[in-house]
């Protein structure tokens, strides 16, 4: 069980306020001294107040002979992965996909998947078990060829839900893919309930839900495991989630759910709201905690409908390699460029790219937030100036929702190759997933992006395997293990040491960290955001113009990259200022000063690193490392420290971009035989060869001074603009000019070759000393080259003649 406990002031005030109201306007009429249908006429007028988001379409229908609705979202993906079935609440007596509809159409909105709310017929008209048939019809209706369907529903259609399931198990139908329970009444006859409902208690009453069980059963014992399925035999249920609220009738039953559905082997989920009443879900739109707990359920779905689909062999106008902030922003891009038929493979079992990686303790971001978030997608909610992982990751989470991505994206999904067919001007994708599934997918486009820093580098050390202790790589971090009391060395002074070194110094009993070259270390201006800055966050123009403000005085830094200018020497000042005020001891200062000019290598900004590194539980070892052994490293002056924990801050695997994937473009050539020498492409997005192939964050789009989004959403703009004269122009593919990708990087290099960036080992530069990751410019610059492409770069090819391909302007003229 999992308890979220909802905050805020104004969320305080809006809970109380709704719950007053359906204390006063629903509670005394759910009541068995008014008739069934003075309370299905009143409990429809009252739902006719509620919210229906915008965006959703409802249309009436029927579905295996059951009347009903379909909700669906106009951000809905054409292909959706599955649909769901949803049951209705309303103690089998009451209610309908009316009453329902601002929680069925909120489930359409924020998980992407068509929701079929069923009509099911009600007591005492059609006592138990005329509502089960319509559902098992319906379900079956829905899962015939091969449908994917989630059995949703609240109250008594939780319930119903969860019978419907053990029914289609009885008669060897294929199961849902997931159910999803919302406060189920699950034991009919209400055992283990508190005599008196739990003060806080909106809606039900004891003697309600015993009158309408009453009518529900007529002739069925109470006991019968599909009336009361809280006692059947429950294994083999698909994943379920339920999710409850602590201030209702129905709370100890969701619990004793969870334990039973556990004890059946089934993957079960709960997730109980405190100070939530029964099926607060139905406020979304107004309540902030009714919100996140459908937005918990999009994610929940995600899993389960992804595994379901992975094996099924599909078709997609774009597949989009990684769910990071790259990929994140090419699908709301594409969405609002009015292409929805893409999916997101992710290969990870989250979204977030490097912020799902990197949860190593005290990962921050190291530019101002507020430029940390897309332009299209301001976040009033930092936190503070520099967020920390988690609330990045969170921000991810929100954007995917907000713009209804979910249900586009496969977790757990990986891309093992991708060849072009000149052909059919497609690219076929062999996909794995972790239980060893394998299928194919096709797509006429192919976004990659996979981000630069995806890939772990472990140090080339000898004895590295040898080493017997605790051995972590800062992107694959084990929070099982605590350094408390340890004796830990980490390798790397990077930006992720950096980070990662003042919390694991608080806690190590010892902490060796071995430098191999000092960088420059900048101070960085952090500080918590007020409730008056968030308030203020909330108005688009005063967002925009705090994240205009941070994104030039960043790039009035990367002035500081060239010699004689201003900005150098008030970085260089800066810099020498901190190292002097934060190391007392000469010696150790002198360690620290860099020995290559600033800029090469990313800037440090820290506060804490230093002062961490004058710990007496800290040392800084700047002899270099010979070996690992089984319990130590040995330095080459001979010295061995004993060690427990190994953690490697060194970086990630930036040379071999892609390595993981076979890319083959035309003439079966592929990208790593392309990329023998380096890699290269143009603008870092179009590699000549690989037509209808658009890199995000690839060759030389890194930068030093400023945020990566900010050259994320122009590369996606130039891909969306290629793939729109593709479409518009009705070719098969386009591919960039060799002789403009060549030129392109012919001139880049001329300029990088003379740069800063040529006067240091980094992750910016090969063995050979070519600087292959960085853009070497200005943001503007970038920008205004990238966003709107110069389609005479490109060579199109026409349908019909796959062996001449045309330019741009010919292409055109075409009818
Ligand atoms: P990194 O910058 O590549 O640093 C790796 C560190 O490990 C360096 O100090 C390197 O020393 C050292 N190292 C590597 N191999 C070694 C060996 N065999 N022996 C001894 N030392 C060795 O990696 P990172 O710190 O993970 O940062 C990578 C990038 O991630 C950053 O540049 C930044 O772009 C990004 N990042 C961003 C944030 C953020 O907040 N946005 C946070 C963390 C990281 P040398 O310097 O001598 O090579």
């Amino acid at each position: 069980m999992i308890v979220y406990q909802p905050s805020g002031i104004v969320e305080g005030l809006k809970a109380a306020l709704l719950r007053t109201s359906l204390k006063l306007l629903l509670k005394p009429v759910f009541s068995p001294r008014w008739s069934i249908g003075f309370q299905r006429r009143w409990l429809l007028a009252l739902s006719r107040t509620t919210l229906i988001p915008k965006g959703v379409a409802v249309e009436p229908a029927e579905v295996g002979g059951v009347p009903g609705e379909w909700l669906r979202s106009a951000q809905a993906p054409s292909a959706p992965p599955g649909v769901v079935l949803y049951l209705h609440g309303g103690a089998y007596c009451v209610g309908s996909p009316a009453t329902h509809r601002s929680l069925t159409a909120r489930l359409a909105l924020v998980t992407g998947l068509p929701v079929f709310s069923l009509d099911y017929r009600l007591a005492p008209e059609h006592p138990f078990p005329a509502g089960l048939d319509d559902a098992v019809a319906a379900f079956r209706a829905l899962a015939r060829g091969g449908q994917r369907v989630v059995l949703a529903g609240d109250s008594a259609g939780g319930g119903l839900a969860l019978a419907t399931a053990l029914a289609l198990r009885e008669g060897g139908s294929p199961l849902p893919a997931a159910m999803v329970l919302f406060s189920p009444w699950v034991d009919v006859a209400l055992r283990d309930v508190p005599a008196a409902e739990p003060r806080g208690e909106a809606m039900l009453s004891v003697a309600w839900a015993a009158a309408c069980a009453a009518h529900y059963l007529r002739d069925t014992s109470p006991d019968a495991p599909r009336v009361s399925p809280l006692f059947a035999d429950l294994r083999g249920l698909p994943p379920t989630l339920i999710q409850a609220g602590t201030d209702e009738l129905l709370h100890g039953q969701a619990l004793q759910l969870e334990s039973a559905l556990q004890a059946a082997g089934v993957d079960t989920r709960c997730e109980i709201s405190a100070h939530r009443w029964h099926v607060f879900q139905t406020s979304g739109g107004v309540l902030r905690s009714a919100d996140e707990a459908i937005e918990r359920v999009a994610r929940f779905l995600m899993g389960p409908l992804a595994a379901a689909t992975g094996t099924q062999p599909s078709s997609h106008e774009v597949v989009i390699l990684g769910a990071g902030m790259s990929g994140l922003c090419a699908a709301v891009k594409l969405k609002r460029a009015g292409i929805h038929d893409f999916v997101i493979l992710e290969k990870q079992d989250g979204l977030g790219g490097t912020w799902w990686d990197n949860t190593y303790p005290g990962a921050h971001v190291d530019v101002p937030s507020p430029v940390y978030s897309f332009s299209f997608a301001p976040n009033p909610g930092w936190t503070r100036r520099f967020a920390g992982a988690p609330e990045i990751q969170a921000y991810m989470q929100k954007v995917a929702t907000r713009f209804g991505l979910l249900a586009h994206i496969r977790l757990g999904t990986r891309i093992s190759a991708a060849r072009f067919d000149d052909a059919t001007g497609h690219w076929h994708h062999d996909i794995e997933r972790p239980d060893g599934a394998r299928s194919t997918l096709q797509s006429r486009f192919f976004m990659c992006s996979a981000g630069p820093l995806s890939q772990p580098r472990w140090p080339d050390i000898p004895g590295l395997d040898d080493f017997q202790g605790e051995r972590l790589h800062s992107a694959r971090w084990d929070h099982g293990y605590a350094m408390t009391g340890k004796r830990v060395a980490v390798i790397g002074t990077g930006s992720t040491a950096s980070q990662l070194v003042p919390p694991i110094a608080e806690q190590a009993l010892q902490l060796h960290v071995f430098q191999r070259t000092a960088n420059w270390v900048l101070p960085r201006r952090d500080r918590l955001y007020t409730a008056l800055d968030r308030l203020l966050a909330q108005f688009p123009p005063y967002a925009a113009m705090v994240r205009w403000n941070w994104s030039q005085v960043l790039e009035w830094g990367r002035s500081g990259f060239d010699e004689g200018t201003l900005a150098r020497r008030a970085l260089l000042a800066a810099a020498g200022a901190q190292r002097k005020k934060q190391v007392g001891n000469e010696a150790l200062r002198q360690k620290l000063v860099p020995p290559y000019p600033l800029g090469c290598k990313r800037i440090i900004y820290s506060n804490d690193f230093y002062p961490a590194l004058t710990r007496p539980n800290v040392e800084l070892v700047t002899d270099a490392i010979a070996r690992i052994t089984s319990h130590g490293i040995v330095t080459t002056d001979g010295r061995e420290r004993t060690i427990d924990a190994l953690v490697c801050a060194t970086g990630f695997d930036v040379t071999h971009l892609l390595s993981s994937i076979r890319v083959t473009g035309l003439q079966g050539r592929t990208l790593a035989e392309t990329w023998a020498h380096g890699p290269e492409a143009y603008h870092g997005i179009t590699v000549s060869s690989f037509p209808n192939l658009f890199l995000m964050l690839g060759p030389n789009t890194a930068t030093g001074h400023t945020s990566t989004l900010l050259y994320i959403e122009p590369e996606v703009d130039h891909a969306i603009a290629c793939m729109q004269a593709v479409r518009a122009g009705e070719h098969r593919w386009i591919d960039v000019r060799p002789e403009v990708l060549r030129a392109h990087n012919d001139r880049l290099q001329a300029r990088l070759g003379t740069s800063v960036w040529s006067q240091c080992r980094s992750w910016y530069r090969m063995e050979n000393g070519r600087v292959f990751a960085l853009f070497p410019g200005f943001t503007r610059e970038y920008v205004q080259s990238v966003r709107v492409p110069d389609l005479a770069d490109y060579v199109f090819s026409a349908p019909s003649s796959p062996a001449q391909p045309v330019t741009h302007a010919a292409a055109s003229a075409q009818p």
